[in-house]
C-alpha cells in the first residue's frame, strides 16, 4: 500500500510510512545516472518477510501493552529446551521468549524509557497526514541540484533536503569546494591575477579554517593548491568570455519557481551562454549520462527562460562540469560537457524534467532508489532498501 509523507509531519513520525516502489522509474529520465541500475532487479533489495515482520512486531506490541506490572522483572528464564527450541522454530519456545521480551519492554515503558512503549515504535506509528507534500496552491521552489538529488533518490531528497535531516556539518569536501570556488571567482574577475595573488588569497582563506591538526591542514592545503592550479590552467586556456560569476538566478513559472546559483556564465564565439559548474569531487559523471545530466539541463533551461537575459545571454550553448578534484584523473582539469538541448533528440527534455520533478516533489509517495551514493547517504538508517533501515519499513 503506498504511504503518504507530509511536510507537516514530524521527521520520526514519517519514517514508518515510507513506501518503496523499487522498480518504478521517473519517466523521461532514461539517461539519468542510475537509470540502468534501476531497471536491473538485482540492484533492488526487497524484504519478502516484511508483512510477516510487521505482524510479528504488532503482536509483540500487544503483548508489551498487556503485560502485567512487574512481570518482566520476575519473568522466569525460559527452560533450556525452550531456548534451544527458539532457535529451531519451536512455536512454544518462541512464545516464551516473546512473552519475556514483552514483559521487559512493559517494565521499561512504565519506567519511562524512551522507545520502549509500542506507541513510539516507528513501524506502528499512525500515519500523521495523508496529504501531499505541498498544498494545492503552494509554490514549489526547486534548484538545479535538487532536481538532480530528486531524480537520484526521492526518499533521500525528502528526508535530507526537504524534511531537514541534512548532510551534516561542513566537511573537508565542502570546505575544499568553497576554497576552490573563492579562487575561481577571483581569477574570473581579474585576468591579470598572478600566482602570488592566488597564494595570498589561499593563505587568507586557510587562516580561517580549522582542520584540527597542523599535519592535516598542510595535507589539505597541498590538495587545495593542486586543485587551484588545475583550475587556473583551465581558466587561462578557456576561449570564452566570462560574463557572470557566482550569480544567483530565479525564474518564476507560476506554481514552480526555479532558483539557483551558477559558478560562472560564459559567452561563446556564437554569443551563446555556456554555464560552468566547478566540481572538486572524486567521481566523474559517467559519459553516457552527461547528455541528460539533470543539474546541467536545468541550468540550460534557465538560460532559455531568460535567467541571464540581463547579460545578453538568451540562447544556451551547452553547460560544463569542470572537474578539478580526483575526478579529473590527470594533472589537468577535465571538462565534462553537455551539448545544448537543441542538439538532443528531444529538445524539450529539460522542460519535461522540471515538470516531472516538480510533480513528484509535490506528490504523496517518495521512492527509495538504490544508487551509487547509498554508501554515504545520511538517511541510510531510515531507508528500508537497506538492512540498517529495515526497522522503519518492516
Ligand atoms: S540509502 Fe540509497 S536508496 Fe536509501 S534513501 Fe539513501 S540514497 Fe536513497
Amino acid at each position: 500500500m503506498p504511504v503518504v509523507l507530509s511536510r507537516r509531519a514530524s521527521f520520526l513520525a514519517l519514517l514508518p510510512q515510507v513506501f518503496i516502489e523499487h522498480q518504478r522509474r521517473v519517466p523521461g529520465l532514461e539517461s539519468s545516472t542510475n537509470s540502468a541500475r534501476q531497471s536491473d532487479p538485482a540492484h533492488v533489495r526487497t524484504r519478502p518477510s516484511a508483512a510477516e515482520a510487521t505482524r510479528s512486531r504488532a503482536s509483540l506490541a500487544t503483548s508489551a501493552r498487556t503485560a502485567p506490572a512487574g512481570s518482566s522483572a520476575r519473568q522466569p528464564r525460559p527452560p533450556e529446551a525452550s531456548r534451544r527450541g527458539a532457535g529451531t522454530g519451536s512455536a512454544a519456545a518462541a512464545l516464551t521468549v516473546r512473552r519475556a521480551a514483552a514483559g521487559h519492554l512493559a517494565r521499561l515503558a512504565r519506567a519511562g524509557v524512551r522507545g520502549a512503549a509500542p506507541e513510539h515504535w516507528y513501524a506502528i506509528t499512525a500515519l500523521s497526514d495523508p496529504g501531499p507534500a505541498f498544498a494545492g496552491d503552494e509554490q514549489i521552489t526547486i534548484s538545479p541540484s535538487q532536481v538532480e538529488a530528486f531524480t537520484t533518490c526521492g526518499l533521500r531528497w525528502l528526508l535530507a533536503s526537504a524534511v531537514g535531516a541534512q548532510e551534516g556539518g561542513p566537511n573537508e569536501y565542502s570546505t575544499m569546494g568553497k576554497v576552490v570556488h573563492a579562487v575561481a571567482e577571483m581569477a574570473g574577475a581579474d585576468d591579470g591575477i598572478s600566482e602570488v595573488d592566488v597564494a595570498e588569497r589561499l593563505d587568507e582563506i586557510w587562516n580561517d579554517l580549522d582542520f584540527r591538526s597542523t599535519w592535516y591542514s598542510e595535507k589539505q592545503r597541498e590538495q587545495a593548491t593542486r586543485m587551484v592550479d588545475k583550475f587556473l590552467a583551465w581558466h587561462r586556456d578557456n576561449p570564452n568570455e566570462v560574463v557572470a560569476l557566482e550569480e544567483s538566478f530565479k525564474v518564476d513559472l507560476g506554481r514552480v519557481v526555479i532558483k539557483g546559483r551558477i559558478d560562472r556564465a560564459e559567452r561563446d564565439e556564437q554569443g551563446r551562454a555556456v554555464i560552468i559548474d566547478i566540481k572538486t569531487s572524486t567521481t566523474a559523471v559517467p559519459k553516457d549520462d552527461l547528455a541528460r545530466h539533470p543539474q546541467l539541463g536545468v541550468y540550460q533551461y534557465a538560460v532559455m527562460l531568460g535567467a541571464f537575459e540581463r547579460h545578453g545571454l538568451i540562447e544556451p550553448g551547452g553547460a560544463k562540469l569542470v572537474q578539478v578534484g580526483k575526478a579529473a584523473f590527470t594533472a589537468r582539469a577535465r571538462e565534462q560537457e553537455q551539448p545544448p538541448p537543441g542538439e538532443d533528440a528531444d529538445p524539450d527534455w529539460p522542460k519535461k524534467l522540471v515538470e516531472i520533478v516538480a510533480t513528484g516533489m509535490a506528490g504523496e509517495v517518495f521512492q527509495a532508489r538504490a544508487n551509487d551514493k547509498c554508501r554515504t547517504c545520511p538517511v541510510r538508517s531510515c531507508c528500508p532498501v537497506h538492512d540498517e533501515g529495515g526497522q522503519v519499513g518492516d
